[in-house]
C-alpha cells in the first residue's frame, strides 16, 4: 500500500474534516470516516491498509476493461505529451476527438452519426435535452418540448437530470427541483406490478399509461421520451420483453424523440457496443453514453444523435450555431483513453465474452432466490442486483431505517467482496473480464453474507 497506517489516519481525519462525497450520510461520515481506496488491479481494488476487494460494483457502473492496463496508461500518457488539451469550441478540434467522432458514429445504430462530446453522463444527457429544444424550435415547434421519464429513473446529477430522474430517495425535501414540463410515468418493475395482473397486462398497462399521458398534455407539446434501457441505479429494472419496442412506437405515432440514455448499458455491460438495437429491437433518436467509453480511466460522457435531426438544426443557409459546449469537451486525453479503450473491447473479444460469462453470471445469482430473504434476483450481462424482503409472499419490504443493503454490503466487504447497497438492495456491475472462478466467488460469498444476516 502507498500509506503507512499513521498516514491513512491523517487522510481520514482530512477527509472528515475537507472532503464531501455526495450520498453519504453527514453522521456516518463524520464519525467513520470513509474506505480509502489507494490501489486497482483488473476488478480488484486495494484500501489503505491493503485490504484487497473484488470491487463487483465496477467502480460506478464504469470499470468494463478493468483497473491498471498498461496500455491505457500508455495511451493517456502518450497524449498527454503530445498535446495535454485544446478546445472544441468554435473551429478548433483535435485528432482524438474526431477519430473517437468517427468511431463512435460507426457503433452507434443506425443513422445516429452525430456526437457531441461532453465531460460525463450527467452533461451528455443535459446536453441531450438542450438538443431536444433547439430541434424543435429549429422546425418551428416552439411548444413541443415537456419531456417524459419514469419513475426510479437516474440520468445525472445536474439540476436538470436529477429533476428529470425519479429516484425517491434521490428526492429529499432539502432540494428543490424543476417540475415544469417534466413528467413521469411508472416504472416499469414486474416484481412491483399490482396483485393479479399478469406480465401481458402489465406492458398493455404500461403504454396505454404513456399514450394516455402524450393524448392529455398533448402530442403538440411533448418534446421527448427518456429512458435507460435497463435502470441502472433504480434498482436493475428489466422491463417486460418488448416494453422499449412498444413505446418507442408510441413516439414514432405523436413525432416524440425517443432518448435512449445508455450511460450505464453501452460499451459491454450488456454484452454490445449499445443495447438499445442489439437487445431491446429500437433505434432511439439520440443516445447518451459514459462511464464504459473510458471504463473510468478519464471522464467523458458522449450525445450522439440522428441524421433527420442534424440536418433540420443545421440546415444549410440557415445560418445558426449550438452555442453550448464545455471546457473539457472533445478533451484529447480523454478521447484518447476511449479509443484505446474501444479497440480493447474490440481485440479481446470483451462483448461476445461477456454474453457468455454474462448467462453464468445471472444463473449462479439466481440461486440466492431460494434464500428467505431474498425476494427477486434480476440481472442482464453484467448488470445484477439482489432485491431483500422482509417477507417473500407479500414482498413487503425490511423499514428503510434497518438498511438490509448495508448490512449484507458490509458483511460481504469484510469477506473481500463489494457490492453496492442502496437502501433494500445489493447492486453489481462488475468488471467485463471476471472469469468464471470470480462469479462463484461473487455468489458464494453473497450467500455466506446473506446467511450472516438473517
Ligand atoms: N445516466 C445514467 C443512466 C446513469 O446511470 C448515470 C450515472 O450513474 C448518469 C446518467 C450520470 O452520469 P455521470 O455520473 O457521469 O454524470
Amino acid at each position: 500500500s502507498h500509506f503507512s497506517s499513521l498516514d491513512n489516519k491523517r487522510l481520514i481525519e482530512s477527509d472528515k474534516a475537507h472532503y464531501m462525497h455526495g450520498y453519504h450520510a453527514f453522521d456516518e461520515h463524520r464519525q467513520h470516516g470513509s474506505l480509502n481506496i489507494t490501489q486497482g488491479d483488473d476488478a480488484y481494488i486495494r484500501d489503505a491498509q491493503g485490504q484487497q476487494y473484488l470491487d463487483a460494483v465496477g467502480g460506478m457502473w464504469c470499470t468494463n476493461i478493468g483497473l491498471a492496463r498498461e496500455e491505457m496508461a500508455q495511451a493517456i500518457a502518450e497524449q498527454t505529451r503530445q498535446l495535454a488539451y485544446s478546445n472544441s469550441f468554435c473551429d478548433m478540434a483535435n485528432d482524438r476527438a474526431i477519430q473517437l467522432s468517427e468511431k463512435l458514429a460507426e457503433l452507434a445504430p443506425g443513422d445516429l452519426d452525430r456526437v457531441f462530446l461532453t465531460t460525463g453522463g450527467s452533461t451528455a444527457v443535459d446536453t441531450a435535452i438542450r438538443l431536444v429544444h433547439y430541434y424543435q424550435n429549429c422546425r418551428g415547434k416552439h411548444e413541443k418540448k415537456q419531456i417524459i421519464t419514469r419513475i426510479n429513473a437516474y440520468h445525472g446529477s445536474t439540476y436538470l437530470t436529477m429533476s428529470l430522474g425519479g429516484k425517491q430517495a434521490d428526492r429529499p425535501e432539502e432540494f428543490d427541483f424543476l417540475t415544469d414540463g417534466i413528467h413521469h410515468l411508472s416504472c416499469p418493475n414486474f416484481y412491483r406490478a399490482p396483485e393479479g395482473v399478469n406480465e401481458a397486462e402489465f406492458l398493455e398497462g404500461l403504454v396505454a399509461e404513456f399514450e394516455n399521458k402524450i393524448l392529455e398534455i398533448g402530442p403538440e407539446r411533448v418534446g421527448a421520451f427518456l429512458a435507460e434501457p435497463i435502470m441502472g441505479s433504480g434498482g436493475v429494472i428489466i422491463p417486460p420483453a418488448g416494453y422499449h419496442r412498444r413505446m418507442w412506437e408510441v413516439c414514432q405515432r405523436h413525432d416524440v424523440l425517443y432518448i435512449s440514455d445508455e450511460v450505464v448499458t453501452s460499451f459491454g455491460r450488456l454484452g454490445h457496443f449499445f443495447a438499445s438495437e442489439a437487445e431491446f429491437d429500437i433505434q432511439p433518436d439520440i443516445i447518451t453514453t459514459a462511464k464504459g467509453l473510458t471504463s473510468g480511466y478519464q471522464p467523458l460522457g458522449a450525445c450522439i444523435f440522428s441524421e433527420r435531426i442534424w440536418e433540420v438544426i443545421a440546415e444549410p443557409g440557415a445560418g445558426r450555431c449550438f452555442s453550448h459546449g464545455f471546457t473539457y469537451s472533445g478533451h484529447p486525453v480523454a478521447c484518447a483513453a476511449a479509443l484505446k479503450n474501444i479497440e480493447i473491447l474490440e481485440r479481446e473479444a470483451l462483448l461476445p465474452r461477456a454474453r457468455e460469462v454474462g448467462r453464468y453470471f445471472e444463473q449462479r445469482l439466481r440461486t440466492l432466490e431460494d434464500l428467505p430473504i431474498v425476494g427477486e434476483v434480476r440481472a442482464r450481462c453484467f448488470m445484477a442486483c439482489v432485491e431483500f424482503v422482509a417477507d417473500k409472499t407479500t414482498r413487503t419490504l425490511f423499514p428503510e431505517a434497518l438498511n438490509i443493503g448495508e448490512w449484507v454490503h458490509l458483511r460481504a466487504q469484510k469477506r473481500g467482496l463489494l457490492v453496492r447497497p442502496i437502501v433494500h438492495l445489493n447492486v453489481m456491475s462488475p468488471a467485463l473480464t471476471l472469469t468464471h472462478e470470480q462469479v462463484d466467488f461473487v455468489v458464494d460469498v453473497l450467500r455466506e453474507s446473506i446467511l450472516e444476516t438473517l
